[in-house]
């Protein structure tokens, strides 16, 4: 029987679907981070393998390449390991990939578990939005926070960097159906090199219109922080950092939209002196950047000696 977890419709899951993921529920790395959105952070983070989109610039290319190299764990499983005695404290978990929607079989077992389990914690769906506007307002509804991406305006672009030519028309649709049921959507806004006029610019104008009619819900995050990962290294277009031009793009964000941080500040939660991260990657490209594709509190001390303007967030690792 054909999937329909996500626009692909393949035959049938598997190997031979373009996900390639046998078995929702495949985790490649979960821990927490603390440098997700303000609003979320510090986060519990469960990354799924499989992706309906794969695009060449993912951090993660093991967990997109290789779905069915990674564990599948039980929804009780991963909830036992956030609330070990040693998990740092987090604020929010977050089903990451790849892409959650390609586990939706998962997902759908997940949420009750984590609901009862988690009392008083958001639980956030990352997702590239390339779902159904149905799909996605019952996500709205059932989540605390979508956070969705919005990687590409124009369809040639999603089709030659993601193989998905109607990507933008669901995507938009989908975060338009999320604003519509009434969730919290924090949009993403990946800015990517040679894409400020055929895509920063427009996604850029239509975030802000819609987050101006969602009366707060619908916050617009612009990312200037784009560097070549995965498949991009060495891309004629993908594979170097933003220039100087293509960075500014951030400032064509309204002053009155709603983005990250324009909400009240919430309290931080204390960090006992048993608290243990996992291990997490670092890639180190030829071109001299550094990737951390997971920023734990064990890697939080390195990241701010990379990039200072992330010093606040080391009062995460402050001892209770
Ligand atoms: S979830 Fe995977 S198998 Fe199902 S339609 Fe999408 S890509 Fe195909």
């Amino acid at each position: 029987m054909a999937c329909t977890d996500c626009p692909r419709a393949c035959t049938a899951r598997g190997p031979r679907s373009y996900c390639g993921l046998d078995r929702p529920g495949r985790v490649y790395w979960q821990g927490v981070t603390l440098l997700e959105e303000h609003e979320l952070a510090p986060t519990y983070e469960v990354w799924l393998t499989g992706c309906s989109l794969r695009c060449r610039f993912c951090t993660v290319p093991a967990a997109i390449e290789s779905p069915r190299d990674a564990p599948w764990h039980a929804p009780d499983d991963v909830l036992d390991r956030a609330l070990a005695a040693d998990t740092p404290p987090f604020r929010s978990l977050a089903l990451v990939g790849g892409d959650p929607t390609v586990s939706r079989p998962w997902v759908d077992a997940f949420l009750p578990r984590a609901r009862a389990r988690l009392p008083g914690i958001d639980l956030v769906l990352n997702t590239n939005m390339y779902l159904s506007g149905p799909q996605a307002a019952a996500d709205a509804r059932a989540f605390d926070w979508i956070v969705g991406d919005l990687h590409f305006w124009t369809a040639d672009c999603a089709r030659r960097l993601a193989g998905a030519s109607d990507y933008p028309d669901v995507a938009r649709a989908a975060a338009e159906a999320v604003a519509d049921a009434g969730g919290r959507l924090i949009l993403r806004l990946l800015l990517l090199p040679g894409h400020a006029a055929c895509c920063g610019r427009p996604a850029i104008a239509w975030a802000a219109e819609l987050a101006r009619r969602s009366e707060g819900r619908v916050l617009v995050h612009v990312m200037a922080h784009y560097a070549p990962a995965g498949r991009a290294q060495g891309h004629p277009e993908l594979g170097r950092m933003l220039d100087a031009d293509e960075r500014a793009l951030v400032a064509l964000l309204p002053d009155d939209v709603p983005r990250p941080r324009s909400t009240p500040l919430a309290d931080r939660p204390a960090r006992p002196a048993t608290a243990r991260d996992p291990a997490a990657p670092l890639r180190f490209h030829a071109d001299g950047s550094v990737l951390l594709p997971f920023v734990t509190g064990d890697l939080l001390p390195l990241a701010v000696e990379l990039d200072p303007t992330l010093a606040p967030r080391l009062a995460y690792l402050d001892p209770d």
